[in-house]
């Protein structure tokens, strides 16, 4: 019997060709395999038992990298054969786009590392076809070393040969180098050896390393010594925003953070993201993550950490290079002149970073990884999306942004850009834009963006509309949140979306961020929301919880109902006036506030922090709180009132209830809430999410609720809950509309 087959995805600059050839060898099935502009062809022939077995294992055993979104096969007639052989790469057509992300260090080329006798021992910049920098590196397609950073480095002799033996494990790996003819370390004056001896230095002393990674700088200090940690906050100007930690190996990792088999896999993967674990043990200093049960955890994922990790022998801070807010420099003079004020020193190397992916961000729960920030590992994999329709382009929000290209049947995000406040942000999304439409070669024909009128993405999309004549779809916040979930998991509407999250700009042009959604084709109903409730000061209750506090208190109980100790007298009085006046309080429905609210009167949380630390000190209160007594919000017409709530809240207080109680009753609360809105919409399909499903307790406690009652629910994965996802929602959103119209 023989078959053709063609396979779709991402199948090209991972290994598979060889994997398929050392499959076939091992089986002892004829033929040959090529690269196509579409993926990768073959032909196979053997006996049908041999065949099936070959087709299942072409999935089940694929390189890791490899993404497979589709395989098609038939059969052809027999034809004489004497072995498989890998074909030249089929020219002609126009190239089809298929890049890897960035591939974490594989255990073949880090054994190398470790081995004196090869060539690449202790070589930083060593990898494969199964690892190495790709989409950081490749600045256009089709994907050939020519096009990448690695233009400035001609292969050695040794190197040449690895790369031209379709048997090696280094066949057609684009970024291979050794230290003969590759990139190499530098810290000031000093290379190779001596530049990471310097750095090792650095370290050890408790002073501030910026670091030249793989997607750009980032900023190290021991995170064993609370005075370096402190004094890295204070330079970057962060107060008590987690940071990650980069642990030298498993070992040591587990010293200080509790790791399941799956978490660990995970770390291990060729994504190698940062998962939140649950923190043990007292080897990291406090200042890491102030007042946090969990620690931001990876394991060196390019040889250069590897080496640098081992060297130092201790867990390190690793941050992203830049000051708050601001995108990651990926350049030297960039970041000589933005992180000199923070680095003690700089170990670099001269290898050019085409463009910045950062660290992504993720966590297990029951098994499933759910990331909060998707960049490195992932993007730009494409996504399956059944759209036929023209190529739509949408530019996300303003916080936490992506962009997402949808074409050909599939929607590409762009990595994590971070926020639009600074002008580099903003920067940052045009170039992305611009990168993504070349990279890709694709004429976007349709625009989607935010309705918020004033997003720096929003005023983008509009001046590319304007430009090009394209229709551009103004898509709600919430909706979009919808959406993402939707092209997710494949659903098609109706469904009802229960989004909840910090604050979107809503139809009625109101702040809205508690809303139950009956989505529909292309549009959507709002069967439900949380009362609105003022916000004095506008965006600074953002970063005060007590403000929603006062707020909600005033709506809810009136003046006298908003004494309490939560403000200096003459602040209050200041505060009241605004909200009696109505001047700068605008009224949101946002259950994220809600949160801050609750957080700050239970005595959780009140003052100045970032955005979510209010909501996250709940959540750690609540798990540590037992029993299923709940409070209740009062619901009419779809509006969920939560006076009842706060009365019983307040009432426990007085009776000496502890925060942690409080904290789980008002969880438990919100799930009965989830379970109103479900039933009342009658609805099959339930969507959880927005920037308040980042909060795992409430995400579980919704999910059990309503997965009791029959309903079925879809949380995202591996687009985020939060404003990540927003331009993948858009995208969905706007390609229903083109079904429709
Ligand atoms: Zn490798
Ligand atoms: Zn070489």
């Amino acid at each position: 019997m023989r078959l053709g087959i063609r396979v779709r995805g991402v199948v090209q600059g991972v290994g598979f060709r060889p994997f398929v050839a050392r499959l076939a060898a091992e089986m002892g099935i004829l033929g040959w395999v090529r690269n196509t502009p579409a993926g990768v062809e073959m032909e196979v022939q053997g006996s049908a038992e041999l065949l099936q077995a070959f087709l299942r294992d072409l999935e089940a055993r694929k390189p890791a990298p490899a993404r497979i979104l589709g395989v098609e096969h038939e059969e052809i007639p027999e034809r004489v054969e004497t072995g498989f052989r890998i074909q030249p790469s089929q020219a002609g057509q126009a190239p089809r786009p298929s890049v890897p992300a960035d591939l974490a260090l594989c255990p073949e080329c880090a054994a190398e590392m470790g081995d004196p006798s090869e060539r690449r021992y202790r070589y930083p910049f060593t990898n494969c076809t199964n690892c190495g920098p790709r989409y950081s590196i490749i600045r256009s397609l089709p994907y050939d070393r020519p096009r990448t950073a690695m233009v400035a480095f001609p292969l050695c002799e040794a190197c040449g040969s690895q790369y031209r033996e379709p048997l090696d494990r280094r066949y057609h790996a684009q970024p291979i180098a050794c230290p003969v003819c590759g990139p190499r370390l530098i810290s000031g004056g000093l290379e190779g050896e001596e530049a990471l001896a310097h750095a090792r230095q650095t370290l050890l002393e408790g002073r501030i390393l910026a670091l030249k990674g793989l997607g750009g700088y980032q900023l190290m200090v021991d995170a064993t010594s609370e005075e370096a940690v402190r004094c890295l906050r204070e330079r970057k100007r962060r107060e008590d925003k987690p940071f990650a930690v980069m642990f030298p190996d498993e070992a040591s990792l587990r010293s200080a953070c509790r790791a399941s088999a799956t978490e660990l896999a995970t770390l291990r993967s060729v994504e190698a993201p940062i998962l939140l674990l649950e923190r043990v043990g007292e080897l990291i200093a406090p200042a890491v993550a102030p007042g946090n049960p969990q620690l931001g955890a990876m394991l060196p994922n390019t040889p250069l950490h590897l080496l640098l990790l081992a060297e130092v022998g201790r867990p390190l801070v690793c941050t992203s290079g830049n000051l708050s807010e601001e995108p990651m420099a990926i350049g030297e003079d960039e970041a000589r002149s933005r992180l000199g004020g923070i680095a003690d020193a700089f170990l670099e190397h001269d290898r050019p970073i085409v463009r910045p992916v950062d660290d992504s961000v993720g966590r297990v729960e029951g098994g499933t990884l759910r990331l909060l920030r998707r960049a490195r590992g992932f993007a730009p994999l494409p996504h399956a999306l059944p759209y036929g329709g023209p190529p739509i382009l949408a530019f996300g929000g303003h916080q936490k942004v992506t962009v997402t290209l949808l074409f050909e049947g599939q929607a590409v995000v762009s990595q994590h850009l971070g926020d639009l406040n600074s002008p580099l942000g903003q920067d940052l999304l045009a170039r992305t834009v611009a990168d993504l439409l070349d990279f890709f070669r694709v004429e976007p024909r349709v625009l989607a963006c935010d309705l918020h009128p004033d997003y720096a993405s929003t005023r983008l999309a509009e001046r590319m509309a304007l430009e090009r004549g394209l229709p551009l779809r103004r898509i709600q916040h919430h909706h979009a949140h919808a959406g993402a979930c939707a092209a997710e998991w494949g659903l098609t509407p109706p469904f009802l979306g229960l989004i909840w999250d910090g604050s979107g700009f809503g139809s009625d042009g109101r702040l809205w961020g508690g809303e139950a959604l009956r989505i529909e084709g292309w549009g959507f109903q709002r069967i439900g929301h949380l009362r609105p409730f003022p916000l004095p000061g506008g965006d600074r209750a953002v970063k005060e919880p007590r403000r929603s506090a006062l707020g909600l208190c005033w709506e809810l109980l009136g003046e006298a109902g908003a004494s309490g100790s939560l403000f200096a007298e003459s602040e209050r009085t200041t505060l009241l006036t605004m909200l009696g006046r109505n001047l700068n309080s605008p009224r949101s429905s946002s259950i994220g506030r809600l949160f801050d609210a609750v957080a700050a009167l239970s005595g959780l949380r009140a003052g100045p922090g970032f955005e979510g630390q209010a909501a996250m000190a709940l959540e750690f209160a609540a798990r540590a709180g037992t029993g299923d007594d709940s409070y209740a919000f009062g619901l009419q017409d779809g509006v969920a009132d939560p006076a009842p709530l706060l009365e019983a809240m307040l009432e426990d207080q007085r009776r000496g209830l502890g925060g942690e109680a409080l904290a789980r009753r008002f969880h438990l609360a919100l799930a009965g809430l989830a379970l109103a809105w479900a039933q009342g919409a009658g609805l099959e399909d339930v969507v959880l999410s927005g920037g308040c499903f980042q909060n795992a307790l409430l995400a579980r406690l919704c999910e059990e609720k309503l997965g009791a009652a029959g309903f079925r629910v879809h949380r995202p994965a591996l687009f985020p809950a939060n404003d990540g996802g927003i331009s993948l929602g858009q995208a969905w959103v706007a390609a229903q509309w083109g079904n429709e119209v």
